[in-house]
């Protein structure tokens, strides 16, 4: 049997690879667990094994987690991921550190409303609909502008950047595109002055893509913690 810790290096194994063929420094890229359907024993196994920041896609599974893990509250950084509805805007903006999924202004304003005075400001990226993906969430290219600006104003969020989930399909150039196009927008939004440091992209069949194409950020389930029920 694999253990969780097992996959975690190798996982760590292909980042650094990846960032050697890319001439980038090792460690430049952050490993995000994705630890949907996994139970929070799984979240201690890696936590004991080092990792630290875990993301969840469903909000009411994410917060009996949370619960149950609060003993490593102060440890762990909790990342949601997953589509957000205006009904659930209170409870992810008293829970989470960071949001990666905002796909409209009117989601980010509310976080900002909702988002306790005593805690840091809540890290949030924009999701961007790169390449029409499936889930066909995610704000259309030519919308991201506007919305960054207008997000970057609000007073209890802090935009770190720009989020997408492309098909991980084909051969590793077909991978590279949907990513490239990511980056290149991220770089366009800075040389407009915006101060962005994260490109979450990549998952576990297109890491080494995602880190080529300038990825910060990777979202990692199966290969951390096996296949999903
Ligand atoms: C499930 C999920 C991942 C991780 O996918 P794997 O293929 O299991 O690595 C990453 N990002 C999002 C948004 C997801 O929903």
């Amino acid at each position: 049997m694999t253990t969780i810790a097992t996959r975690l290096q190798q996982v760590h194994g292909r980042l650094t690879n990846a960032c050697r063929a890319a001439q980038r420094p090792d460690n430049s890229v952050a490993l995000l667990a994705v630890s949907k359907t996994q139970p929070a024993d799984a979240i201690r196994c890696a936590h004991a094994a080092g990792q630290r920041a875990f993301g969840e896609n469903y909000v009411q599974e994410a917060l009996a987690k949370i619960a149950q893990l609060a003993d490593l509250r102060q440890q762990i950084e909790w990342h949601l991921i997953g589509p957000l509805q205006g009904n659930k805007t209170r409870v992810v903006a008293e829970a989470f550190d960071w949001v990666h999924s905002i796909d409209r202004l009117r989601i980010a304003q509310r976080l900002s409303e909702q988002r306790p005075a005593g805690a840091a400001p809540l890290q949030v990226c924009l999701q961007v609909n790169i390449s029409g993906e499936a889930s066909k969430s995610g704000l259309a290219p030519a919308d991201v502008a506007d919305v960054a600006h207008a997000v970057a104003a609000l007073p209890r969020l802090r935009l770190r950047g720009l989020m997408a989930i492309p098909e991980p399909d084909g051969d590793l150039e077909s991978q590279r595109r949907p990513h490239r196009a990511l980056r290149e927008l991220f770089e366009s939004l800075q040389a407009r002055g915006l101060a962005l440091d994260t490109l979450s992209m990549g998952m576990s069949a297109d890491l080494e893509a995602a880190v080529l194409e300038g990825a910060t950020m990777v979202r990692i389930g199966t290969a951390v913690f096996g296949a999903r029920a």
